[in-house]
């Protein structure tokens, strides 16, 4: 299972710009149904190809409102143009736009001076948040940052020795507590650590129980609570699976209304091509997608480019 980077022989981290140009490779395969549709209309300007094509941008997760709204300024853009008018650059550019929506993707993971940056990843069980959590690890070490990894997850003892592992894998230390012992404390105790060990960033992986609003917001309130107390916590990363699409996106929101959600991780893009989620994720919850998985090896996850997305989505 553990895999290592087809550009190294070794296990050190892959660097961040070869995994972005093998990742941006990978992304453009998973896209192949939005772009056979939007082939068809740059072939054919009638009212077929236009509906097929938001036919395939709701197939692929957009959302009905969204894809209507994105086809009919597509459209109306090469009407104006007239004959000879680039449908593709113009889609590519309102997609781009779209995608993009104006939002700050930076990670904010940069040490404070007396304290490390902390980030939680919180989402629905068997989404994957504790991989996400393993490999971010990873993502920053390959920055050259030091990181403390945090199983708060203490309802379910296979998640804390899955982090367990992800730490031996990357070479990171993982502070974890008694199974059933209050997450909210096995937090604290990371953040302390973190503090006194001077690490740049703390991870700290939540659970992920769905049971009611309230009991949600007791545990994990209060596991954001206490990573608060040396400093305000610098990234809340909501893990959603892609391939669950609008339902997965509706349990979703339910953590966004517990805890202030700074960004959106989408896992499993690779296996979908419903990759139009990302936009639906986005108008849904206000905030921007930052990471994306794309498979289940060490060095799968990349940071979002609405660039390199539109790009794979309109690639042959
Ligand atoms: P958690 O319960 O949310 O912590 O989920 P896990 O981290 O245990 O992941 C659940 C499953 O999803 C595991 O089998 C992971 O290997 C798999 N997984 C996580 N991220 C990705 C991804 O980006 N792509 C694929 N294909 N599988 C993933």
């Amino acid at each position: 299972m553990w895999h290592k980077s087809s550009q190294s022989n070794s296990d050190s981290p892959e660097s961040v710009e070869s995994r972005a140009s093998r990742l941006r490779s990978r992304f453009g395969k998973s896209q192949s149904a939005m772009s056979g549709a939007l082939r068809r209309v740059f072939t054919s300007d009638d009212d077929e190809s236009w509906q097929e094509l938001e036919d395939t941008l709701i197939m692929a997760d957009l959302g009905s409102g969204a894809a209507r709204d994105i086809v009919s300024s597509i459209r109306s853009q090469a009407r104006r143009e007239g004959a000879g008018a680039q449908v593709r650059d113009i889609a590519h550019r309102h997609l781009e736009e779209l995608i993009d929506g104006g939002f700050d993707r930076t990670l904010a993971t940069a040490r404070h001076d007396d304290r490390p940056a902390i980030v939680l990843t919180v989402g629905v069980n068997g989404t994957g948040k504790t991989t996400t959590t393993g490999k971010l690890a990873r993502l920053l070490t390959a920055q050259d940052k030091d990181v403390l990894l945090c199983a708060a997850d203490t309802f379910r003892a296979a998640a804390a020795e899955q982090l367990t592992t992800w730490g031996e894998r990357v070479g990171v230390a993982v502070i974890r507590g008694p199974e059933g012992s209050d997450p909210a404390s096995v937090a604290f105790e990371a953040v302390q650590a973190g503090v006194e060990r001077k690490v740049d960033v703390v991870l700290i992986d939540t659970a992920g129980r769905l049971h009611t609003k309230q009991g949600l917001m007791d545990e994990l309130g209060k596991v954001h609570r206490v990573a608060s107390k040396y400093g305000p916590v610098d990234e809340v990363l909501l893990v959603i699976d892609a391939t669950t699409g609008q339902n997965g996106l509706a349990q979703a929101k339910v953590f966004s209304e517990v805890v202030p959600v700074t960004g959106v991780v989408l896992t499993k893009l690779d296996g979908t091509a419903k990759g139009g989620i990302v936009v639906a994720v986005q108008q849904a919850l206000g905030v921007p997608v930052k990471l994306v998985g794309l498979g289940e090896g060490a060095d799968d996850l990349a940071v979002f480019s609405p660039q390199d997305f539109v790009a794979g989505l309109l690639s042959d």
